[in-house]
């Protein structure tokens, strides 16, 4: 017996035919992108092979719900094996865009389907990234509480749909239509309006990102102590005890942000090992690596009088190697004397985010 044409009997119908065609391997393939989320890019391979991501759920064999983002979290190595047969993508390159493992775990987003006001969702995502896509995609770094702009737009990060204050539910599409538009209401997201973040709350996250990244990278198998201060920074911006920066919404973590980098860094570099107290310091000062690398080049410039345009560019310059250098060149007078390009105007400031 047959249906409307786009009721049941027809999904039932496409999935038959899927089966024929794709036996061997889906039709088309999809690269995963920089930065690329796994739940993502399961989304896009599920939709350019003609098939919404709820459905799409059933073809792995998972269940109903936030079923993609809990494959991000832990993939398990049979659908792992299955995607990459089917995708022809290594199945190495699937499992890096899942999250297992990863140090900063302690900071993600906890997986929510509904959000009250002023709590977080799971996933945030910035309008002109979406917009400048070939093909829209989320970025694990989007699932990151310390998050809260983008580093190439410089615009607010979202965390819900503006038109009907939804999260971020592409899991649950049941048309086929991009991720890059609300599954709730069909509203563009790349058309959002921008949010603004201030030049200085923004300079913390760029310093959070980075203190945390080196402190991830050194510690892989153990959670870093100040990646648990970010996680507890609430507290520290006097914006709610109670409160873990993952519960917060973006708007409210954009407010934090704020109120944190009108206060001293201590909390945040401090460290039992004062060479590392040192060096988050001045990261944490400079508003992040690259603003540090750029205030070192200056400070060479000037005291070895060297034109900047004769200079070598050594842009893979490790971090580590700079800071040693500096601190050889300047005899680490930068801690009782403040230098007029690093924004380390300790006495001054107190260690505030500038
Ligand atoms: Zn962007
Ligand atoms: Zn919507």
């Amino acid at each position: 017996m047959r249906g409307d044409a786009f009721g049941a009997d027809f999904a039932v119908e496409i999935r038959e035919r899927y089966g024929d065609v794709a036996r061997d391997r889906w039709p088309v393939s999809v690269d995963p992108r920089p930065d690329e989320l796994l739940s993502s890019w399961i989304n896009r391979l599920a939709l350019a092979n003609g098939i919404a991501p709820r459905p799409f759920s059933g073809v792995l064999g998972c269940g109903d719900g936030m079923w993609s983002p809990c494959l991000d979290l832990q993939i398990p190595r049979h659908i792992a094996a299955f995607l990459g047969d089917q995708s022809g993508v290594p199945q190495d390159a699937i499992s890096a865009m899942a999250l297992t493992g990863w140090a900063l775990t302690p900071l993600l987003l906890p997986l929510r389907e509904n959000a009250r006001r002023l709590r977080s969702t799971w996933m945030q995502f910035c309008p002109q990234c979406l917009a400048q896509d070939e093909t829209p995609y989320f970025r694990r770094q989007w699932r990151l509480a310390s998050r809260i702009s983008c580093f190439v737009h410089g615009c607010g990060l979202r965390d819900r749909c503006p038109a009907c204050r939804s999260g971020i539910v592409s899991y649950d599409q049941g048309e086929l239509v991009l991720q890059h538009f609300c599954a709730r209401c069909g509203f563009d997201l790349r058309d959002a309006p921008k949010v603004a973040v201030k030049a200085a709350a923004r300079r913390l996250e760029r310093a959070i990102a980075d203190i945390c990244r080196v402190e991830s990278a050194k510690r892989s198998a153990e959670t870093s102590d100040v990646v648990l201060r970010v996680r507890r920074s609430p507290a520290t911006a006097d914006i709610g005890s109670a409160r873990t920066l993952t519960n917060l919404s973006t708007t409210a973590r954009i407010r934090c942000f704020g109120e944190l980098a009108a206060k001293p860094l201590d909390w945040l570099v401090t460290d039992k090992d004062v060479a590392v107290a040192h060096r988050r310091w001045m990261i944490a000062a400079a508003g992040g690596h690259n603003q540090l690398i750029a205030c070192f080049a200056n400070f060479l410039d000037k005291h070895q009088a060297k034109p900047r345009s004769t200079r070598p560019t050594r842009p893979s310059a490790r971090l580590a190697d700079l800071l040693t250098a500096y601190f050889r060149v300047t005899g680490d007078r930068t801690l009782s004397k403040p230098h007029r390009d690093l924004p380390a105007q300790r006495t001054r400031d107190r260690g505030r985010i500038l």
